[in-house]
C-alpha cells in the first residue's frame, strides 16, 4: 500500500545567554567537564532558582520571529522524572502556560507549518559513555543551560517541507541574536514526531518520536528510514508502536529507545519557587521593536522590489552580517544588481581567498558603493574595479585615490587612444593583414597589444570600437 507520513516537530534550541537560566553559572560550549556547575544547577537541597531576564527576552524574541503571539502572562512547571543527567530528578520548564502560542511559517511551495507554541525550560546535562571502558560519566556543565522549545502541530508531509522549515528556524533565530543554531554543536536539536496513513487517509497513525537529530541530512534519513520501518510493519499486517526512538547516524536506522511517555507520567506541577512571568503591553513592544528585519522579509524585498534572482537573493540572506553589508550599501547606490554581483562574485571571492568572513571587511558599505558606481559609470573599467577591491582588501584606501595612483582611471581621450592603435598596427603589419583577409581570430591579439601599449586606464569599450574602425 502507499503512505503518506504525518510529521510534526519539537526543536530545543540554546539561548544565547551570559549565565545559565537560574544561577550565575556561565553559559558556554566545551571546556573541561564539571567546570561550570554550582550549588543551583547541580540540584543541592535548599538552593532557589534566579529566573534570567534575557532568557525570557530572547524567548519572546524567538516569538516574534515565528510570528507568535507573546503573552503578558507565563509561568513555570515541574516535569518530574529521574535519569542521571538531572540531578534535581525534574527539570523546570513552562508546561500549562508558554511564553508564545499560535505561529507559523510558511515553507517553500508556500504551505503554512503551525506552530503550536514555544516555551522556555532548562538542558539536562550530558552522559559521557565512550571514554571509560564499561562506565558512563556525568558532566553537568549543560545542566540549566536555558533553552526554547518550539512545537509544531503535525502539519509536515514530506521530508523536504520539514528540511525546509528546520532551515528556516534556524536562520530566524540567528537573525534574531535568540540561538547560533549549531547543530553540530547541538545548540539546536530536533525531535520527529512522526506516522503514517493510507495515502487519501485523514486518520492518523500511531507515531514514533525519534530524537535529537543535529544536521538537516540525519534529518531526511531518518524520516525516509522510518517511514519505510513503518510501512513495513503495517504491510505485514502489524501494528506501529507509540515509542521513543533514537537515529543512528553510522548505520542510517533507528532503535527503540523506551515506550513514549504520556504527560500525566511527569506529574507535572506548579513551580513554587518561581513567580509567574508578567511582560507589559510595553514590554512586548519594546522587544518587538528592537527585532531585525527578518530574512524571509527581505528575501521578499530583494526578489520582488529589487528584481534580483531567487538564487542571489538566497545567497545575501544566508548571513544578517552579509544582508546587512548588502543593505547598507544599496542605501548609498541603489544599483541592486550591480551591488549583488560585486558582493555575491569579488567580495565573496577575496574572502574566500583570505578565509575570512563578511565581519572581517575591512573597509565600509561606503567605500563599495563607491567602487560600484566606479565602475557602472565608466570612470575605471570592470576589471580595474576587480583590482581596486584586491587592493582595498590587502592595503585598504579609498577606491578611488587607488585608482588615481595605480593608474586605473579610464582614459577617455579618444586621440591619443588612437595614436596607440596606430602605433598597434604598424608594428604588427604581418597579424594586420591576416585579419583583414578573414582572419578574425587574432583581433583579441590586436586588443590586447593596444591595452598593454595603453596602459591600465585604456578604456576596452572605446579601445574596440577604434581598433575595428581603424582595421576596416
Ligand atoms: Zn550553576
Amino acid at each position: 500500500m502507499r503512505y503518506q507520513p504525518v510529521i510534526g516537530l519539537e526543536i530545543h534550541a540554546e539561548l544565547l545567554t551570559q549565565s545559565k537560566v537560574f544561577c550565575t553559572c556561565k553559559n558556554e560550549f566545551g571546556g573541561s567537564e564539571n567546570t561550570r556547575v554550582c550549588p543551583r544547577c547541580s540540584g543541592l537541597p535548599g538552593t532557589l532558582p534566579l529566573l534570567n531576564k534575557n532568557a525570557v527576552y530572547l524567548a519572546a524574541k524567538a516569538g516574534f520571529a515565528t510570528d507568535c503571539t507573546v503573552n503578558n502572562y507565563s509561568s513555570f512547571d515541574r516535569k518530574n522524572y529521574f535519569y542521571p543527567d538531572l540531578p534535581k530528578a525534574y527539570q523546570i520548564t513552562q508546561f500549562e502556560n508558554p511564553i508564545c502560542t499560535n505561529g507559523h511559517i510558511t515553507v517553500k511551495g508556500g504551505k503554512d507549518i503551525r506552530i503550536n507554541r514555544i516555551h522556555i525550560e532548562e538542558d539536562a546535562g550530558k552522559l559521557v559513555h565512550d571514554d571509560y571502558e564499561g562506565i558512563s560519566m556525568a558532566d553537568y556543565n549543560r545542566c540549566g543551560v536555558p533553552l526554547i522549545e518550539i512545537v509544531t502541530e503535525p502539519d509536515f508531509r514530506s521530508v523536504s517541507e520539514v528540511q525546509d522549515f528546520v532551515e528556516q528556524i534556524a536562520l530566524r533565530l540567528k537573525y534574531a541574536g535568540v540561538c547560533d543554531a549549531r547543530m553540530e554543536q547541538g545548540s539546536l536539536r530536533v525531535d520527529v514526531n512522526i506516522s503514517i496513513m493510507p495515502v487519501g487517509s485523514d486518520t492518523f497513525g500511531t507515531r514514533a518520536e525519534i530524537k535529537n537529530l543535529n544536521s538537516i541530512k540525519a534529518i531526511g534519513r531518518a524520516i525516509e528510514y522510518e517511514i519505510e520501518r513503518q510501512s513495513d510493519i503495517l504491510d505485514n499486517g502489524g501494528t506501529v508502536v507509540q515509542e521513543t526512538r533514537r537515529f543512528n547516524d553510522n548505520h542510517g536506522d533507528t532503535k527503540s529507545l523506551r515506550s513514549k511517555e504520556e504527560a500525566h507520567d511527569y506529574r507535572y506541577f506548579p513551580e513554587p519557587d518561581i513567580p509567574p512571568v508578567l511582560l507589559s503591553d510595553e514590554d512586548i513592544e519594546e522587544i518587538k521593536k528592537s527585532m531585525p528585519q527578518m530574512p524571509q522579509v527581505r528575501f521578499a524585498r530583494y526578489t520582488k522590489e529589487y528584481g534580483l534572482p531567487d538564487d542571489d537573493a538566497a545567497l545575501i540572506i544566508s548571513t544578517k552580517e552579509f544582508s546587512d553589508f548588502y543593505d547598507e550599501t544599496v542605501k548609498i547606490n541603489p544599483d541592486y544588481k550591480q551591488v549583488s554581483n560585486m558582493m555575491l562574485v569579488e567580495l565573496n571571492r577575496n574572502l574566500n581567498d583570505l578565509e575570512k568572513t563578511i565581519n572581517d571587511v575591512p573597509f565600509s558599505p561606503c567605500d563599495l558603493a563607491e567602487l560600484v558606481k566606479m565602475s557602472t559609470d565608466g570612470t575605471v573599467s570592470k576589471n580595474a574595479a576587480k583590482d581596486i577591491l584586491k587592493i582595498m582588501f590587502d592595503k585598504g584606501g579609498k577606491p578611488m585615490e587607488i585608482a588615481k595612483n595605480n593608474g586605473f582611471i579610464m582614459d577617455n581621450d579618444t586621440s591619443a587612444l588612437e595614436d596607440v592603435i596606430e602605433k598597434v598596427i604598424s608594428e604588427n603589419a604581418d597579424t594586420v593583414q591576416s585579419y583583414k583577409e578573414g582572419n578574425e581570430k587574432v583581433f583579441g591579439f590586436l586588443m590586447g597589444q593596444v591595452v598593454r601599449a595603453g596602459g591600465k586606464g585604456v578604456n576596452p569599450k572605446l579601445a574596440k570600437d577604434l581598433l575595428t574602425e581603424k582595421l576596416k
